[in-house]
């Protein structure tokens, strides 16, 4: 049996309760339809009783069991049996403290670390969770996986099922929402790529009636699987801290199944006493796509310890209906809105005090450019979190002295059209790519420099220019 046996699945109401076993496939709580959590029974797993436990698995680095950044933590993810796991040897990335950074936010030296999930195989945090759902899946037998995509799930996705040839990909985008550098992914890795006239949220709804119809293992992060990879990122944070729990941990939100898997690992972590108190977490909206932001900030929508009142989710989805209105900005990874993890998210929220921000597509661009300029590069929805650790520290809610760790989700070369945009000289392009989102200006662009094939033109302009 490749499922460990104290496993299992529970429904995220307290009130219901529902649970059911590793090896259901569901991306539904059977009985009230609410999301599933993947849980364990401690005392039968019993996970180590200090964190440094797993500074020993960097000698092991041959296995790859151990090499993976995600089953290095293998026994805080427990529901697949060690030699049953599915690895590409993903989550090998960096926690940087970036002092440039963290002065464009307001923080002072040293306090701010940026966590680098670009680095990922596929180039987004999303192989993390990948991980997890293929364990699962090859457990249970899965011949053909599906997903809707904004482009990095499928990119993922497309990546694992070249790599293990465990399964088939069938992915669902939406026309023109895509950016290049993710949508070469999937067709270069051989996926079945199926474009429909709609959006992400479009694209959602019908993935899973065709995985349903079909019975296809549906690899989005509904699936309960794939937060439990995700879980990992946050012990590699630890990790890199020396196991000292930050302040704060800010993340852009689209589904939201990242922000819903870092409040769950820390609150097992507490529960499992390895960590005394938890961060605080900032999770990031596109203000184009705010709804996360519009239903917890504006209308007060809380887990309340499990009842939340849907009531307005309902009318706020209603709203959305009949104005006809779209998720719209250039952070694509984050162009959501009907995010699918809502209610996880409000947990988590309220389990790590949490606040939620949404920031411009100009805010956005600006941080990416100073990010990329501070070292490492990430893609448009990854600056959203530099973005908005700068709006908090504004509003004095993030203290200048706070340890601050902002997740940077996806990399550089996900989006060059955004990038060579901002950079550009080109004011038709600039116009066509960004002036259509609201963006005004480049504050940090580094434009080319046009020359005539001069040698002494050339010699002017370089002692001119540094
Ligand atoms: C998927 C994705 C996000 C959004 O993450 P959620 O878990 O859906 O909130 C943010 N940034 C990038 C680069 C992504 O690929
Ligand atoms: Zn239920």
């Amino acid at each position: 049996m490749a499922l460990a046996p104290f496993a299992f699945q529970r429904c995220i109401r307290p009130a219901c309760g529902t649970t059911c076993g590793p090896e259901e496939v569901r991306t539904a709580c059977p009985k009230c339809g609410d999301l599933l959590d993947v849980l364990y029974d401690w005392d039968r797993a019993r996970p180590p009783k200090s964190l440094r436990y797993f500074e020993q698995m960097w000698s092991r680095r041959h296995e790859p069991l151990r090499l993976s950044g995600i089953y290095r933590f293998h026994e805080l993810l427990p529901f697949a049996t060690a030699d049953s796991v599915v690895t590409v040897g993903e989550g090998q990335t960096l926690l940087q403290q970036s002092d440039p950074v963290g002065q464009f936010i307001g923080l002072k030296g040293g306090r701010l670390y940026l966590q680098y999930e670009g680095l990922n195989p596929s180039g987004s945090f999303k192989d993390n969770g990948m991980s997890a759902a293929f364990t699962h899946a090859r457990a249970i037998g899965a011949k053909r996986a599906a997903c809707a995509s904004t482009g990095n799930t499928s990119a993922s996705l497309a990546m694992y099922c070249a790599a293990t040839r465990l399964m088939k990909a069938v992915i669902f985008i939406g026309s023109g929402k895509i950016s290049y550098g993710k949508l070469s992914q999937a067709l270069d890795f051989g996926a079945l790529t199926i474009q429909i006239a709609g959006d992400f949220d479009d694209a959602m709804v019908r993935v899973q009636e065709v995985c349903r119809d079909l019975g296809m293992y549906l690899v989005n992060s509904v699936n309960p699987f794939r937060l439990e990879g995700q879980k990992s990122i946050m012990f590699r944070v630890l990790e890199a801290l020396h196991w000292e729990v930050p302040d704060w941990i800010v993340v852009p939100g689209g589904n939201l199944g990242n922000s819903s898997a870092f409040g769950k690992a820390f609150v097992e972590l507490k529960l499992l006493g390895l960590i005394d108190r938890l961060p605080r977490l900032a999770v990031i909206n596109a203000a184009g796509a705010d709804t996360l932001f519009e239903l917890y900030e504006k209308r007060g929508l809380r887990w309340n310890a499990g009842r939340p009142d849907t009531s307005i989710v309902d009318r706020y989805y209603a709203e959305l209906d009949q104005s006809g209105r779209k998720a719209s900005t250039i952070a694509s990874a984050i162009e959501i809105n009907r995010p699918v993890n809502l209610n996880k998210c409000l947990r988590a929220l309220e389990d790590m005090n949490g606040v939620v921000r949404q920031v411009t597509d100009q805010e956005i661009l600006d941080a990416k450019a100073k990010i990329a300029a501070g070292g490492f590069g990430c893609e448009p929805a990854s600056a959203a979190s530099v973005a908005g650790a700068r709006l908090l520290c504004d509003q004095g809610i993030i203290g200048p002295d706070e340890r601050v760790v902002c997740i940077l989700t996806g990399h550089q070369l996900k989006d060059p059209t955004a990038t060579v945009a901002y950079h550009t000289t080109d004011q038709e392009q600039f116009n066509k790519v960004l002036g259509s989102r609201g963006v005004r200006r480049a504050s940090f662009a580094n434009r080319a420099v046009a020359l005539p094939n001069d040698l002494g033109e050339i010699v002017k302009a370089i002692q001119l220019y540094s």
